[in-house]
């Protein structure tokens, strides 16, 4: 198996790293775009600028829509080398949800009211989805809309909504008819998030972290513009996308990077790793060394299946699954390294505290886009054809 570039995929990629090499602000490496705060605000309109300026705020959108059309092979490479230099991306949920969402279904006014404020950043969007008793039965969803001459008004409840307290607008599915079976049922709301009646509630996390939140509907008054779709048939909006960025490259990058600094440390540091633990944590390094490569090669068997036209259906399970497992371990394997520091976020400890947060902040992976044991029912019935549980 070659896995080098072709010639014209070395252009590219060579392309991207000299963008990166002159655009990227060093400041901004790592960082993870919410709202700016004020003393890096020019930075970030700097990089965004530069983004735009060739269609690399929505990549995979389509031209026309202000994308770059990329194929899934330049897109891929191009993802290889934001996540090898940290480069942020700037779009939010705007660009990897509900922009794709509105191209595929949206009306013209929905698409010019909305598309150019994804792209430049001016309005932040929330997925409000997820509810306290419908979260991997999604279809379950018991928020209500009800029609009222030309608008809907919805009652309910959304959880875990991700930067619900700086979004300015939320894309939210609702339940329109509660007698259809629970697919048929939904429709795709979009509305600003200062619309009266909405109360947003924070929900800290275990490391202390505040990025989702409660949200409270009542009354709140939508007009039956901002549907997208057709009423009840929300459900097959909600899970339409164009984005073709599946292959979770990204991410494998990521857990390579957070095992190198571990290992660097290691090297410098083994005198102070506790005599008892020596032995295992230096076979654990092994073991998740290896894992990184096979997460890599997993992103590498759907970007290829991507390239050849075929659609990734469990093996996107795979990936997600063996990957979000990983960083788990290895945020493990880096506390148990740590000793008695393992257990204090501080800036203080060694390498900051990084391994003790990510004990306890990584354990969101496993649930955020699809818990571990639905990628499992997905893989076992799918994958392996197994009969259902
Ligand atoms: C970091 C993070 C960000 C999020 N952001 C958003 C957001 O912005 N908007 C939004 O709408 N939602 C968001 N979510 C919610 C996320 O989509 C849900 O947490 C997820 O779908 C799981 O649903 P749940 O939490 O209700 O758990 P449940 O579905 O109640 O599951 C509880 C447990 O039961 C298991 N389980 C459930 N069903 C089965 C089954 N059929 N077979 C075997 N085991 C099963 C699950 O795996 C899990 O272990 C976010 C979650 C996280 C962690």
């Amino acid at each position: 198996m070659d896995f080098r570039d072709t010639a014209s995929q070395a252009v590219w990629r060579g392309e991207v790293r000299q963008f990166l090499k002159q655009e990227l602000p060093q400041e901004l490496t790592g960082q993870f775009f919410t709202r700016a705060p004020q003393a890096t605000k020019p930075l970030w309109d700097k990089w965004r600028g530069a983004l735009a300026s060739r269609g690399w705020v929505a990549p995979a959108w389509p031209a026309e829509y202000g994308g770059a059309g990329l194929s899934p092979m330049e897109q891929f490479i191009l993802n290889e080398e934001f996540a090898e230099h940290r480069a942020p991306n700037v779009g939010g949920l705007g660009v990897m949800m509900l922009g794709p969402t509105l191209i595929a279904a949206g009306t013209e006014e929905q698409k010019r009211q909305h598309i150019p404020r994804i792209l430049d950043g001016s309005v932040q969007w929330c997925q409000g989805y997820s509810e306290p008793g419908s979260g991997s039965d999604l279809a379950s969803l018991q928020t209500r809309a009800v029609r009222d001459g030309d608008d809907f008004v919805i009652n309910g409840q959304k959880i875990w909504t991700s930067l619900a307290h700086i979004a300015d607008w939320m894309f939210c599915l609702a339940r329109t008819d509660p007698d259809a079976p629970k697919h048929r049922g939904i429709t795709y709301f979009l509305f600003d998030m200062k619309t009266p009646g909405i109360t947003v509630r924070p929900l800290v996390n275990m490391a202390g972290g505040h990025d989702f939140n409660e949200v409270f509907f009542e009354d709140v008054r939508v007009p039956s513009k901002n549907i997208i779709g057709e009423v009840n048939r929300g459900w097959y909006v909600g899970t339409t996308t164009l984005d073709f960025e599946r292959s979770s490259i990204g991410n494998s990058i990521g857990s390579r990077q957070v095992v190198e600094r571990n290992l660097v440390w290691f090297r410098e540091h083994r005198a102070e790793v506790a005599p008892t633990d020596y032995e295992a944590v230096r076979l654990q390094w092994v073991d998740r060394w290896i894992e990184v490569q096979a997460a890599t090669l997993l992103a590498y068997r759907i970007i290829s299946m991507q390239a050849a036209g075929q659609i990734p259906n469990y093996e996107s399970s795979i990936a997600k699954l063996f990957n979000t497992e990983l960083i788990q371990r290895t945020a493990k394997t880096g506390a148990k390294m740590m000793g008695l520091w393992g257990d204090i976020i501080d800036e203080r400890a060694p390498m900051k505290g990084m391994n003790a947060y990510r004990y306890v902040d990584q354990v969101r992976e496993t649930l955020a886009g699809g818990t571990s044991e639905i990628q499992r029912n997905i893989i076992a019935t799918r994958g392996l054809g197994l009969p259902r549980a």
